[in-house]
């Protein structure tokens, strides 16, 4: 495994901004991990792990110590066994590719994952999900246990040692997630084609899915909706520069192409404040700012 210097990290963000990382790797298995972290050690680096970039804010400056990309790690197996499917996968199997083994299977994990953009190793970071109308609706419901490697070796957690909320998993220590367990019962199985049809046609319709952006900006202040506040706000499709809140989704800021990090976090602000001024509701990005930044408020 080469660790080069200097690598543009844009084309590893869904944003296509951020600088460049200091060094950069590309592991392909849990061996090839453990040289990197070995690497950071010896080198006295930080490292930081970028999967498929679909919910991080890169900074202009970019990245110091060493950049894993788990883009590589890509092997996944399944089998049934005590009436389950069980999915072992690498940390940067595709969400879309677990998926499409649920679907073959007839089960139910395939509706909320339709469509959802990341990796496995981001989904369980992030407790990624959609909303409860479907069972299961997060990541939380579907892992069994997931392996983390850092330089003291490596740990196996399992679902119950973590604190799962929203958009959330804690009770990990800062480490690699490079292996994830995923478990789902066989008992039902059912027809889902044409409900995996209606929840990408629902994810089109309502998302700007083919644009420059990490999904949602901000976590929904329960029981309001960050979108309805930004909308309400008179944000949607407030363009500064080269950057835009979407018009088909105020949570959504878009890349309408040259812009740089820096100006997304502007607009970040700008929608904060005055989303503050007009309701008094704190917004939290769910987003991740990975690099240097400034300490944020
Ligand atoms: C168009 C669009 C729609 C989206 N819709 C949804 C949605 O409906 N629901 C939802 O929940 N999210 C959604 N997202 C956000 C995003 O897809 C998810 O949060 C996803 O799970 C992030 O996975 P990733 O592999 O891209 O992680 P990244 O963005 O690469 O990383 C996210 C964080 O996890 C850390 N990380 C990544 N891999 C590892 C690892 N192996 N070990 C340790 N830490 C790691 C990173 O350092 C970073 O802090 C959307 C994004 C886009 C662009």
């Amino acid at each position: 495994m080469e660790i080069v210097q200097n690598k543009d990290l844009k084309k590893f963000s869904w944003w296509k901004v951020g600088g460049f990382a200091e060094y950069f790797c590309q592991p392909k298995d849990k061996e090839e991990l453990k040289t990197a972290l070995s690497w950071t050690k010896k080198n006295q680096k930080d490292w930081t792990v970028l999967g498929a970039g679909t919910n991080v804010l890169i900074s202009d400056q970019g990245i110091s110590g060493l950049v894993i990309s788990t883009k590589k790690m890509t092997d996944f197996s399944f089998e049934k066994k005590r009436n389950s499917l069980f999915i072992v996968c690498q940390a940067g199997v595709l969400k879309s590719e677990v998926m499409k083994i649920f679907k073959k299977h007839k089960l139910a994990p395939a509706l909320f994952l339709s469509g959802l953009p990341g990796d496995v190793a981001g989904g369980v970071v992030m407790n990624a999900g959609v909303g409860d109308h479907l069972t299961p609706h997060e990541f939380s419901e579907i892992v069994h246990s997931f392996k983390t490697m850092d330089f003291e070796g490596s740990t196996t957690y399992s679902k119950e040692d973590i604190k799962w909320s929203y958009r959330k998993s804690s009770g990990w220590k800062k480490s690699v997630i490079y292996e994830v367990l995923l478990k789902w019962s066989l008992d039902q199985e059912l027809d889902l084609n044409d409900k995996i049809k209606q929840e990408i046609k629902k994810r089109r319709h309502s998302q700007p899915l083919s644009e420059a952006s990490c999904g949602s900006v901000f976590k929904n202040p329960f029981p309001l909706f960050a979108g309805s506040l930004i909308e309400q706000a008179g944000l949607k499709g407030y363009q500064q520069g080269a950057v835009k809140v979407s018009q088909k989704h105020a949570n959504f800021i878009i890349n309408l192409g040259g812009a740089t990090a820096q100006d997304i976090h502007k607009l970040i602000t700008l929608v904060q404040k005055k989303v503050y001024d007009l309701f008094k509701v704190r917004l939290e990005t769910e987003v991740h700012y990975l690099g240097f930044w400034k300490k944020r408020s």
